[in-house]
């Protein structure tokens, strides 16, 4: 009787306790998960200071060794390089660059070479992320066979275009990071371009229009997505008036070189369509996205596009314009293998 009593109490007890470590390993589960999803790896900050001289340099290599068996590609070098300064450009030396060229090209891995650079994985993922889309295969077509028919140049090397058109002059100095006031003091995220009110304005990668509206700190302005997700381009102050090319809109895909929009000086006003800026210019910003939690809020990865223009000065869209019309387009046809990409699988 003793023993059956005590074995009656038990079974509760074992019961109870099993139920306790099944609810609380479930618990722990779930937090583990939570964490996870808060903790998730990737990268939350970025400070982008390239030279325009050092990915000419990479460019210049990239495109003379594309078809060697050792290539030298320029998101590699620019890792390879970033990984040894820990992003320190500013101890860039030419003949740190000519090593990594000399070593690629004589048969040493990539992983050989960036085996000693902790930080190696970062800047490429980095530099992944900024260029992607910047360098590679393009057509263009310039001339026309005697029917017509449109003749394309099989091209390798920027494809990204300067966001001013060919033949319009702008000046810029480095102004990321400013402070600005208007509305809630704030750094400025972008490069301002000082040119002519009315100067076209071209898309700089192709991608999907975002943003095409008013707002009251960037006024008329466009917002583009790369079709990777991983950039944003913003145009913003764009011509009162007549601010984007005619039939823009939002959920429109743009080809790069394709011109999108005006520079003006709208913005810093509640009200629509009002000059607020005291001198026309294009301001011109890129935003990184590595998780869409990065899109809008205050996780924002800005870079500083000062050096970016200047690299990109090496590739300029070439407008026309009937006197009769109304807005510019592209001079010769641009082919960009991933916009067709796009286009096609839509
Ligand atoms: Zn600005």
């Amino acid at each position: 009787m003793f023993y059956k009593n005590k074995f009656i109490t038990i079974i509760p007890i074992i019961i109870c306790f099993t139920i306790a470590v099944l609810t609380s390993s479930i618990f722990v589960h779930a937090e583990d998960n939570s964490q996870n999803n808060n903790n998730k790896e990737y990268i939350k900050w970025v400070k982008f200071n390239i030279p325009s001289e050092a990915m000419e340099k990479a460019l210049k290599a990239d495109i003379e060794n594309k078809d060697s068996e050792h290539k030298t590609p320029f998101i590699t070098l620019l890792s390879l390089l970033g990984a040894k300064y820990w992003g320190e450009w500013g101890k860039y030396k030419t003949e740190d660059m000519n090593y990594f060229i000399e070593k690629l090209k004589s048969g040493e891995s990539e992983s050989s070479l960036s085996q000693n650079y902790e930080k190696f994985p970062y800047f490429q993922q980095v530099y992944q992320a900024v260029f992607s889309e910047m360098i590679g295969n393009y057509q263009i077509s310039k001339q026309t066979d005697s029917n017509g028919t449109p003749i394309f140049e099989e091209k390798y090397g920027l494809k990204a275009y300067s966001p001013i058109a060919y033949g319009y002059k702008f000046s810029h100095c480095r102004d990321f990071g400013n402070s600005r006031s208007f509305g809630y003091r704030r750094n400025h995220l972008g490069n301002d371009l000082m040119a002519q009110t009315g100067t076209p304005i071209v898309a700089v990668e192709s991608g999907i229009v975002a943003k095409c509206a008013w707002n009251k700190y960037g006024g008329w302005r466009i917002g583009i997505r790369s079709f990777d997700g991983q950039r944003y381009y913003y145009y913003a102050h764009c011509q009162k008036d007549h601010p984007f090319i005619e039939g823009l809109k939002e959920g429109d895909t743009v080809c790069a070189g394709q011109p999108i929009a005006y520079v003006g000086m709208t913005g810093y006003s509640t009200k629509e369509n009002v000059n607020g800026m005291q001198k026309p210019h294009l301001h011109f910003g890129m935003q990184l996205i590595f998780d869409p939690s990065q899109e809008e809020g205050k996780n924002e990865i800005w870079i500083d596009v000062y050096d970016i223009i200047n690299f990109l000065e090496h590739h300029k869209s070439v407008l026309t314009k009937n006197p009769e019309d109304k807005d510019y387009k592209t001079k010769y046809i641009f082919e960009d293998p991933t916009y067709r990409k796009f286009v096609k699988s839509t």
